[in-house]
């Protein structure tokens, strides 16, 4: 990975030590855990989707059903990782940091993407270089999308708007079939799983891995009264289902038409770290309790990049003094509906589909 450093900005400076203020100021200090709201929740998302997945295994369902039974399983169980996984892997969820690693290994076991190295690239790379070709992970070269101005051109491009959708649609499978095993044995991100030892990353992941498809395979297959065509029929066709809740929700967040892709300028960036995070976020519907219920706080995201240390349930209150500070400063703050970031991020594939 590229060492990058960021620009320092007396004005952008002062943005963010006012910004920093009056956010702890309004909390009231600043170490903010998971409180009622985060935990309620939590436990609504896992009692849906554990309880659609119990009904799985009755004897008085037909293949609709079932079917419609293992979707709410996994889109709930998706949100699960939202709500509580997301939060354990910046450690806001719980004081103490082992409570928070089992927190995210349990969180995580609906959707079967390794937690321990989810964590690792999503800390260690996206938050600290949001769309920074070579140092954030989430954009490196993807073969069938071209997500950033600086990722080569193929004519195929030209119609990534169109087919993107179907490209999505596979995005958690793939993590769970092959992304997980690169980020885990590939040399390219040894700097990923610095000062994590060998062992400590093969347990987890095996004991992860061997829960995971038993959960999602093998106990159906097993006790459900269906054939395992249809069992892993299911499991995949709702499982692209979730990934594209997964991607409807997050995908927007940093490639939206007005978003910034920063080039570093002999390994330095134009801006201080906090108005990069400002530029490369997209909020959706920041202000609605619905969007915040389903997305775990990923809505408010310019917050949570500002302020990834503080639990998602408290954004509500981190919001407003953002929109303020920003204008006040005239700085950019990127805030949209969830349709309208959603389109934006249709016309940033389509501008990039452009040779
Ligand atoms: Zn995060």
């Amino acid at each position: 990975m590229d060492t990058i450093k960021f620009k320092n900005n007396p004005k952008e400076q002062e943005f963010y030590n006012q910004l920093k203020d009056k956010v702890f100021k309004e909390l009231n200090g600043r170490n903010f855990y998971g409180n009622a709201d985060f935990w309620k929740k939590g436990i609504f998302w896992s009692i849906v989707s554990y309880t659609a997945y119990a009904f799985l295994f009755s004897d008085s369902i037909n293949k609709l059903v079932f079917w419609f039974l293992f979707l709410i399983f996994q889109l709930a169980g998706l949100l699960i990782g939202f709500s509580l996984g997301h939060d354990a892997s910046h450690n806001t969820a719980f004081k103490s940091k082992r409570a928070n690693a089992i927190l995210h290994f349990f969180s995580f076991l609906t959707i079967g993407i390794d937690p321990l190295l989810w964590g690792l690239r999503h800390i260690r790379s996206h938050h600290l270089y949001a769309n920074v070709e070579g140092s954030d992970i989430d954009i490196d070269k993807n073969p069938f999308l071209r997500l950033s101005p600086v990722h080569p051109w193929k004519n195929k491009h030209k119609y990534q708007h169109i087919y993107a959708p179907f490209v999505y649609m596979l995005a958690l499978i793939h993590s769970v079939f092959m992304g997980d095993w690169i980020y885990l044995f590939s040399k390219d991100y040894d700097w990923m799983r610095k000062g994590i030892s060998k062992q400590e990353l093969y347990i987890r992941f095996i004991i992860f891995k061997i829960l995971y498809f038993s959960l999602v395979i093998v106990l159906p297959i097993a006790f459900s009264n269906f054939s395992w065509q249809f069992v892993i029929m299911a499991y995949l066709t709702t499982g692209g289902i979730a990934a594209l809740l997964f991607i409807i929700m997050l995908v927007g967040t940093h490639f939206f038409i007005e978003a910034a892709y920063p080039e570093s300028n002999e390994g330095e960036i134009e801006h201080t770290w906090a108005v990069h995070q400002l530029m490369t976020s997209c909020d959706w519907n920041a202000d609605k309790k619905w969007a915040r219920f389903i997305s775990g706080g990923a809505n408010c995201h310019a917050a949570h990049h500002l302020f990834p240390n503080v639990c998602h349930t408290y954004y509500k209150k981190i919001n407003p003094i953002i929109e303020d500070t920003t204008q006040e400063f005239n700085i950019v703050y990127h805030n949209k509906t969830l349709s309208n970031m959603m389109i934006s991020h249709l016309k940033h594939l389509k501008e990039m589909g452009k040779r």
